[in-house]
């Protein structure tokens, strides 16, 4: 069986069912219970449609005690995701029936801060070699989703205004992709087969929702932050994410912190992100160094030296940590989430950020906020935008 055929755009109320099950079972296989939580749809039509794919050969069920496991069968046509970072760029890879602990993996050393003509050729290969590694006999990409730092706009999938760098008036990461990707030899589609649309989204956005369908499935608020070179978050409520009127929604690295703060590149003054980003974080540390670049070369660099002890870091971290916590806290009397998760290269301090972090969030936050089990974490999904974007694809690509 193909993907792009299980993708075909349904035909009525009752081949949509069918669609939406599949796309269900295809971000994560799982007991029919989960599955009908997972689809929206009724118990009793998420049962009848099990039942009919299972009997078409789309689904293979096993009764395990009371429930019924149900998987995707064996699949043809790659599911690809692409995290373009400021500085990294990462490419995940599985087939429409594996789980995520199954896919492959690509990091490339290079991203979107280098400009289009350093990243493009290197990225579009990163797809190629990562489809290839497949074998020919694996269909070739069928889906493709691409996350990326900034906001872009629902529906259209154009970044929103203002631009901020390094994104430039004219530029479409996505179809700069497409287009390289499509005329790439050996081909990465087989000939007889259409290319897939290209789906774009901001990376927090992403990040959001893998770490809903993989990690937490049941919560119904999630917050994902990433906080690395820049400072992103994204909001999934129940099950959707929500990017708000024009894609802002969950901009946390834009909410004023500091009102003499430091200019930030958005136009506004003493953003988080001008803060609590690492360029800032390796900038307070290097101050204290008289500015030698070898004594902190990065944030890895600053979070390793703080775990080894050293004062002046670890100092740093907590700082960061108690900024975002308040920011953090602020958010939770809005949103009352049930999950903070932190992802992005920040959340690998662990708990040299996320205690300070806490501690903030209870001080700022009304009781019944953080009160009432609201779980603080970091990301346990390596590169979960890039898992997001793979996800998207998934979900969101249809053929004609
Ligand atoms: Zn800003």
């Amino acid at each position: 069986m193909d993907l792009r055929k299980l993708l075909r755009a349904p035909t009525g109320a009752k081949s949509g069912n069918r669609l939406r099950i599949l796309r269900t079972v295809m971000i994560k296989p799982g007991n029919q219970t989960e599955v009908y939580k997972r689809s929206n749809l009724s118990s009793a039509t998420v049962s009848e449609a099990v039942k009919e794919l299972e009997q078409s050969g789309h689904l293979t069920v096993e009764q395990v005690g009371r429930d019924k496991f149900v998987r995707l069968t064996p699949t043809t046509g790659v599911a690809v995701g692409v995290e373009l970072g400021f500085q990294e760029t990462v490419v995940v890879a599985r087939l429409a029936h594996q789980d995520r602990n199954e896919a492959v993996t690509r990091s490339l050393p290079i991203g979107v801060a280098g400009g289009e003509s350093n990243w493009l050729a290197r990225v579009v290969e990163g797809i190629q070699q990562i489809v290839y590694s497949f074998g020919a006999d694996a269909g070739g990409l069928a889906t493709l989703g691409i996350g990326v730092p900034r906001m872009i706009r629902p529906r259209t999938g154009e970044f929103a205004r203002p631009l901020l760098p390094p994104w430039e008036d004219g530029t479409d990461p996505a179809q700069a992709i497409a287009g390289r990707l499509a005329a790439v030899d050996p081909p990465v589609v087989p000939r007889d087969m259409p290319f897939p649309d290209v789906l774009v989204d901001n990376e927090a956005n992403l990040g959001a929702l893998a770490e809903r369908a993989y990690v937490h499935p049941d919560k119904e608020m999630l917050l994902y932050v990433k906080a690395s070179t820049g400072v992103g978050g994204g909001i999934c409520a129940g099950g959707v994410v929500y990017r708000g009127g024009s894609g802002v929604a969950g901009e946390i690295g834009h909410v004023k912190v500091d009102r003499n703060g430091p200019f930030c590149l958005c136009g506004g003054r003493g953003c988080l992100e001008t803060l609590i980003g690492s360029d800032a974080l390796v900038r307070h540390a290097r101050a204290v160094y008289g500015g030698q670049t070898a004594r902190i070369r990065d944030l890895e660099h600053l979070i390793e030296k703080a775990r080894r002890g050293n004062a002046l870091c670890v100092r740093i971290l907590r700082e960061a940590g108690t900024l975002l916590g308040q920011t953090l806290g602020n958010i939770c009397n809005i949103l009352n989430p049930d999950v903070i998760v932190l992802g992005g290269t920040l959340s690998t301090a662990q708990d040299l950020v996320l205690g300070p972090c806490w501690e903030a969030i209870e001080s700022t936050a009304l009781g019944a906020a953080y009160g009432n089990g609201l779980r603080l974490e970091a990301s346990a999904i390596e590169y979960a935008s890039a898992h997001g974007a793979l996800l998207m694809g998934l979900d969101g690509t249809t053929y004609d």
